[in-house]
């Protein structure tokens, strides 16, 4: 059995971590889609496609969960949401269950009778994309939501400096 779990990881963190260990014991392999592939350098998409997929690696590794188990695939969005599970089909390997919380992403694959399980959120109080970039904005504690080598990942391309110029107002001399 695959499965499949899609997320945009801006940045990846214990909370899709904790979903992969978890959906790791279900399936004996997980294709985990980086989506929205092609966005970047934006307050909501800030790291490029190559830079989650580094995340994505160096954590796993650093969680000892063997590279045999899963496969990392960027996934661009495309116009047209009624031929997005095709354009998924495209690019992976083949699977049959679908693991996400988003309802449009759970919407469009049912449509083609795939199994779809929404897993458990962890801590999503704390453990969000939007609540870590806005930590990182304000200078508030970031580091403890996400595993150290992602830590090590933001501060080798400068991410949290890049996400604090871009939120800059344009300076109109
Ligand atoms: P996300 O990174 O917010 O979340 C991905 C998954 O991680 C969630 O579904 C959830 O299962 C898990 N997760 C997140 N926080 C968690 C926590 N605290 N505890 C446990 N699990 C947690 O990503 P998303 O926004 O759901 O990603 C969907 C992607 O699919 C986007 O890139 C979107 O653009 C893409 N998409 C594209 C099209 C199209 O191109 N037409 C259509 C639909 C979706």
């Amino acid at each position: 059995m695959r499965g499949l779990l899609i997320g945009r990881m801006q940045p990846f963190h214990f909370g899709h971590l904790q979903v992969i260990k978890s959906i790791l014991e279900e399936v004996d392999e997980l294709i985990i889609g980086v989506g929205s592939a092609q966005l970047s350098h934006s307050l909501k998409d800030p790291f490029t496609a190559g830079e989650r997929v580094m995340m994505l690696t160096k954590a796993l590794s650093e969680n000892a969960i063997a590279a045999s188990r899963y496969y990392i695939i960027p996934i661009q969005d495309i116009e047209c949401n009624s031929v997005w599970v095709s354009h998924i089909k495209m690019l992976t390997p083949p699977f049959e269950r679908v693991y996400s919380g988003n309802p449009l992403v759970q919407r469009l694959f049912k449509e083609e009778r795939f199994q779809v399980t929404s897993p458990p959120l962890y801590y999503r109080d704390k453990l969000s994309g939007t609540k870590i970039r806005n930590r990182m904005l304000n200078a508030e504690d970031w580091e403890e939501l996400v595993p150290d080598s992602v830590v090590m990942v933001i501060k080798e391309i400068e991410g949290v400096e890049r996400l604090r110029h871009l939120s800059k107002k344009e300076i109109i001399e």
